[in-house]
């Protein structure tokens, strides 16, 4: 259910639709927009009898939610959810780029990433300190000693970190360390690790998982906002076909798809979404153009010696070339019109 309040409702009328469904049990989400407030209700197992709030000061309508989804919605934020890391954003105007090796090795090769990063004018350094590998026999990130590496990245070069927690403990560390929490392919219906993000201040990057359907994802979103964090953002990373030329198959139809259901950012990962570094460039150029919010892009120093995800790595002039070619596409797509936004 959900309850739309009049442009003129005070606080104290907001407020007091929020107690009412409190009282009764239930979680309120209000979502202050442009225009109006909506109040989200979760917690309801079967359907709740909405004309108990018709009458309350301020409301204008009480809606009935037919679809699985109750706070991703449109019907819930008509406008676009913009979330803010300090001074940076993702899903306003700015093209967020996300950008970093798959894992943190060493000192060296991060500062040597961050710095190309940085002078990219990305805000966010994407490294991985855990990494969920499909082999128990491949590297599996630095774990903690990677604390200091990124910590120095975030002091000298003023970038935000993201990195991926793979279980819910890791969730803390990255409360103590990071910026933004990533939430991997593999993890996506990890629910108990995705109401942990859910109960965290930090935004969560929610990749799509590799055989999830756009429901199951978008349901994957709720989990994490049922608990009350709404700075949720989506990334297609691909998912499994037949296909044989690609890691996976880059469903970039996603991004309008979920553009007309959901109020969330989305962004693209064309490096796992390729797998293979020469098809990342092309696939970024299309991402921006079909309407990303930003995109997160694997780069290396030297992709050939990267401990994982080698031949998608792109190298640091690549990478630069990328993000210049990406920007010009973002502009022209950002000051002509909002068809495809
Ligand atoms: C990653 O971002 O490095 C990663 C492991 O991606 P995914 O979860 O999409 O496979
Ligand atoms: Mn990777």
């Amino acid at each position: 259910m959900l309850i739309v309040m009049k442009p003129s409702a005070t606080a104290g009328d907001v407020d007091a639709v929020v107690k009412l469904v409190e009282a009764i049990g239930l979680r309120a989400h209000s979502m202050p927009g442009a225009t109006r407030t909506a109040i989200g209700i979760t917690g309801n197992q079967g359907p709740i009898d909405g004309r108990r709030f018709e009458n309350l000061p301020g409301v204008v309508e009480v809606i009935r939610v037919t679809e699985p989804y109750k706070l991703i919605t449109l019907d819930l934020r008509p406008d676009k959810t913009v979330v803010r890391i300090a001074d940076a954003t993702i899903g306003g105007s700015e093209l967020a780029i996300i950008a970093g090796p798959c894992a943190i090795e060493n000192r060296q090769q991060a500062v040597a990433v961050a710095e190309c990063v940085q002078r990219s004018g990305a805000r966010f350094f994407r490294g991985c300190i855990w990494k969920p590998r499909t082999s128990p026999y491949t590297f599996q990130g630095l774990g903690d000693k990677g604390w200091e590496i990124t910590a120095e990245i975030r002091a000298e070069f003023g970038l935000k970190i993201v990195t991926e927690a793979v279980d819910e403990s890791n969730v803390d560390l990255i409360e103590k360390h990071g910026d933004m929490i990533q939430i991997g392919a593999r993890n996506m219906q990890n629910f108990s690790l995705l109401k942990r993000a859910g109960r965290s201040k930090l935004p969560v990057l929610l990749k799509r998982g590799m055989a999830a359907t756009l429901e199951e994802w978008l349901l994957a979103a709720e989990y994490i906002m049922a608990e009350g964090n709404y700075n949720v953002i989506l990334c297609e990373r691909g998912v499994r076909t037949f296909a044989q030329h690609t890691r996976n198959t880059l469903d970039l139809a996603s991004v309008p798809a979920i553009r007309r259901i959901s109020h969330l950012p989305v962004i693209v990962d064309p490096s796992h979404g390729t797998g293979t570094a020469y098809m990342v460039t092309p696939l970024a150029r299309a991402a921006v153009a079909v309407g990303a919010d930003g995109l997160m892009i694997e780069v290396h120093n030297q992709p050939e010696l990267a401990l994982s995800d080698s031949a998608q790595a792109l190298t640091l002039s690549q990478y630069a070339e990328l993000v210049a070619e990406v920007r010009a596409i973002h502009q022209f797509v950002s000051s002509n019109g909002p068809a495809n936004r």
